[in-house]
């Protein structure tokens, strides 16, 4: 047997007609072409069989006893489980009306007796051919509905996630799309979505964002100020944007930290409070300026202190060194302050080492020179790009600046006020020494004025043969 033969037989056909030799016919006939044949003579017992074998065709005569074929189809086509078996009606009935009655009750095809059995055949296998197409058809439509059921099912499900993550965020979560004009420019953004957080921070519900415009409806551009610049190229550069953002509004002045990043014709964007963040910041930032500041003045005098000047003095080195330039320090040291202090008190010595801080800084002029509390009642300038004829003046200045301040001092032994020693020195610095030279000439220098008789300046240059140390040979 072969496959087609045996699929055949499968099929099974009920003949339906009262006359046996009609029945005879067709039966073996079908029956040799592999068809399975059932037969039934009046339509009563034709409905009662075909409720037990379920034919796929039935072949029926108009003309029965009991039940006419018109009915018999009537009936079939009326019940679920029967009305898609295809019905050829075989009749001698030839007359228009018979046949337009027989389609309009169901009928599937029309044959008249007396019939040629190869056109009974091809009519069969059309009608069967019909069917197997339209139960593929079915099939393949009922596999694409349980699909994209279950894809549905499964959007459904990541909707649900995403909305679930959404709303639980304690960032606001937004996306927009771009709203062009005729020439393609962004104009404003539409919001398409956005979280309760997001919605929240705006005083609005995300029912109310959505479709709004976040420009012109939202905000005034000034609350958004370079915003619009910043999102517009996140669309069109396809670059992520990430910034601090204060949201400069009556209602709600905040700071935000900001990530946008392009979504379709738009973008989607997260934004988070910061604002404690920023004050604990801000707090932190004020701290360190004060202690940076209190690291480097001293307390007494106000003026910068040691560490600074140690600082300082390197730091300059080397960049004079760098430039070529003359570095300049002044050294300056109050006489006889130990006299001033047992013949004032402590107290009255701090104040006149504050006067002379002050005096000394109102001397010093350009940003770069800087004076620091070098030590007890001992002052040093570094003067920067300056050479000695420059250094000379200033410490010139320092003297007048102190003479002005007329502090008395009885028990000074060259002058009834109080009056400052200066060492003032000049170098080049050359890059491979430090600036100790240049203190320790300072120093000699300042040395120097005081054994001359104090109250003075004396400048000394500096040993230039002792400033690099040798070069190995
Ligand atoms: P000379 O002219 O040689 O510099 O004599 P002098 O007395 O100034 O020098 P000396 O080094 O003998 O004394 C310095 C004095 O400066 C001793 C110290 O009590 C005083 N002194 C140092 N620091 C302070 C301070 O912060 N406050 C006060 N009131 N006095 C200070
Ligand atoms: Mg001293
Ligand atoms: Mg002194």
């Amino acid at each position: 047997m072969n496959k087609n033969y045996q699929e055949k037989l499968q099929e099974r056909i009920l003949i339906v007609d009262d006359l046996p030799e009609n029945t005879r016919l067709l039966s073996s006939l079908l029956s040799n072409k592999g068809y399975r044949v059932d037969s039934a003579t009046d339509g009563k017992m034709a409905l009662s069989i075909i409720k037990t074998i379920s034919p796929d065709l039935i072949l029926l005569d108009i003309m029965l006893p009991i039940m006419d074929g018109y009915h018999v189809c009537r009936v079939l086509k009326s019940q679920a489980e029967t009305q898609r078996i295809p019905i050829i009606f075989l009749s001698g009935l030839d007359s228009e009306y018979d046949k337009v009655e027989a389609f309009r009750v169901g009928a599937a095809d029309y044959i008249t007796k007396p019939f040629f059995i190869e056109e009974v055949v091809f009519r069969v296998q059309t009608q069967l051919n019909i069917v197997q197409q339209q139960a593929k058809f079915q099939q393949g439509l009922n596999e694409q509905i349980s699909e994209r059921k279950i894809a549905e099912r499964e959007l459904n499900k990541s909707r649900a996630l995403l909305t679930g993550v959404l709303n639980s965020s304690l960032d606001g979560v937004a996306a927009f799309e771009a709203i062009r004009d005729r020439h393609g420019q962004i104009v404003d953004f539409r919001w398409l979505i956005a979280n309760p957080v997001a919605a929240m921070t705006l005083g609005k519900t995300t029912q109310t964002l959505k479709g709004r415009r976040l420009f012109v409806e939202e905000s005034p551009g000034h609350l958004f100020d370079g915003l619009f610049e910043a999102f517009t190229q996140v669309v069109e550069t396809c670059t992520v944007l990430e910034k601090e953002h204060f949201h400069d509004s009556l209602s709600l002045p905040a700071w935000f930290h900001i990530v946008a990043v392009k979504l379709g014709d738009g973008f989607a964007i997260t934004f988070r409070d910061i604002s404690d963040r920023k004050q604990i910041e801000d707090t932190l930032k004020q701290t360190n300026l004060r202690l940076t500041y209190q690291a480097n003045i001293d307390s007494l005098t106000q003026i910068a202190n040691r560490r600074r000047f140690d600082e300082y003095i390197a730091q300059e080195w080397s960049r004079c060194a760098r430039d070529r330039e003359y570095l300049s320090l002044i050294l300056c040291d109050v006489d006889y302050f130990k006299s001033f202090n047992d013949t004032y008190g402590h107290q009255a010595g701090d104040n006149c080492l504050y006067e002379v801080a002050q005096a000394i800084e109102r001397a010093v002029k350009r940003p770069a020179d800087i004076a620091f509390r070098y030590g007890g009642e001992e002052f040093a300038v570094v003067l920067p790009h300056t050479e000695g004829a420059g250094s000379l003046k200033v410490a010139e200045d320092i003297r007048r600046q102190i003479q002005d301040l007329q502090i008395h001092h009885a028990s000074s032994q060259i002058s009834d006020i109080i009056s400052l020693s200066l060492g003032v020195t000049s170098i080049i610095p050359d890059p491979r020494s430090s600036p100790d030279i240049l203190i320790a000439t300072a120093d000699d220098a300042l040395y120097d004025a005081k054994l001359k008789g104090r109250d003075r300046i004396i400048y000394r240059t500096v040993d230039t043969s002792q400033q690099a140390p040798p070069r190995p040979a």
